[in-house]
């Protein structure tokens, strides 16, 4: 065998995560590597940690890069919140929102499911009408941008009916981080996770985490063991712990965590608004676009991520062929459906730095040629 080195080719990236990532991120990739424990590494680490708060707008002591994906965000944030006969209301509008309701049940806890249409953001009332039958639930997980639909849920509206039943929020903001308004502090979001490959268009294998003081109390006052060590954050915050007693963990994944370091840098001077602001302006672009190529949403339209752009695979039309099509001829990815919409949805991502004009005009372009 005669194997040589991966090249591989430059593709626009629309589906739904890993978005393209900016020649000035992969560039910071590509710097010297130096010990995670170097102390100008430890310096950059503290950096990641403020420009975190500011992605997330929180003052969250507690607020780290997890080196590993989104899924390992959201299992990070069940197994040391949730203890064996906790009782978890899960909303489950989509394929994460099952994910979530698996952690929950893996970990010998309860899940109580609050289940929403598919393609609709979570229902308040429902969340209320599931809680005040539920006193002994201790937490409220839900999924603020569903990748697998397309549909954003209000996520201040579910966490103030959380409150209202002294639970806990659990929030995955995996696709929403950075590509629409999120404000962690402010809506009283207890615990989140995002990941670097969306709307931070940095390189996939990163997962930010945000857990405030009520989350960081329940942590410490466990009686039960957090059962992965991993992802057991009491051992975690002593390694992104400022205070100068930074000891050794893991190994961090330096290089990546130089891109990360590079995307925040780049939303940060963008500002915040103005990234949520330009998604959903390119996201009414192309949604003007689809329309004219009578091509229909699935989510009702004040419901919709402008970051996922979630349709239906118009009567009669092949779905693997156009998006091998569009591959090939145009090397441009758009996303298959999942779970229920597997087969009858595409998801055309619009996230972080591949939210520009130009994307947006060259899918309309492509698929109107795929379509002819
Ligand atoms: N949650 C949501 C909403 C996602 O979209 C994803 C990934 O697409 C995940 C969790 C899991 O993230 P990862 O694939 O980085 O493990």
């Amino acid at each position: 065998m005669n194997i040589q080195s991966f090249i591989p080719p430059q593709r626009t990236l629309m589906g739904p995560g890993p978005s393209d990532v900016s020649a000035r991120v992969l560039s910071a990739l590509a710097r010297p590597t130096i010990g995670h424990l170097d102390p100008l590494f430890v310096g950059m680490m503290d950096e990641v940690k403020a420009l975190l708060q500011y992605a997330f707008q929180t003052k969250n002591e507690f607020t780290i890069a997890l080196s590993a994906p989104g899924s390992a965000g959201m299992e990070a944030c069940f197994v040391n919140l949730v203890s064996p006969g906790d009782s978890v209301v899960v909303c489950r509008n989509g394929v994460f929102g099952q994910r979530m309701v698996e952690n929950v049940t893996r970990l010998g806890a309860t899940a109580i499911v609050v289940d929403c249409e598919w393609g609709r953001a979570v229902d308040p009332q429902m969340l209320e009408q599931t809680l005040a039958h539920h006193p002994e639930a201790k937490f409220v997980a839900f999924v603020h941008a569903e990748t697998s639909t397309g549909a954003l849920s209000d996520a201040k509206a579910l966490c103030e009916i959380a409150h209202k039943f002294d639970c806990l929020t659990i929030v995955d903001a995996v696709t929403s981080l950075g590509g629409v308004e999120l404000k962690v502090d402010e809506w009283g979001i207890d615990a989140i996770y995002s990941g670097s490959q969306k709307c931070l268009s940095c390189v996939p294998g990163i997962s930010p985490i945000s857990f405030n003081d009520k989350a960081v109390a329940v942590i410490k006052n466990r009686t039960v063991p957090v059962q992965s060590w991993f992802l057991d954050q009491s051992l975690v915050m002593a390694y992104w712990s400022g205070e100068g007693k930074r000891s050794y963990h893991h190994t961090a994944p330096v290089n990546s965590l130089y891109a990360l370091h590079e995307s925040l840098v780049m939303l940060k001077n963008e500002g915040l608004e103005n990234s949520w602001e330009r998604h959903a302006t390119l996201h009414a672009e192309l949604a003007k676009g689809l329309k004219g190529l009578g091509i229909e949403f699935i989510v009702p339209e004040n419901e919709r991520l402008p970051q996922l752009n979630s349709v239906f695979i118009p009567e009669g039309v092949d779905d693997a062929a156009v998006r091998n099509y569009l591959l090939a001829h145009y090397n441009l990815e758009i996303g298959a459906g999942l779970g229920q919409f597997a087969g009858k949805a595409w998801r055309i991502g619009l996230m972080g730095f591949t939210a520009r004009y130009e994307n947006v005009a060259l899918c309309l372009a492509a698929l109107e040629d795929a379509l002819k």
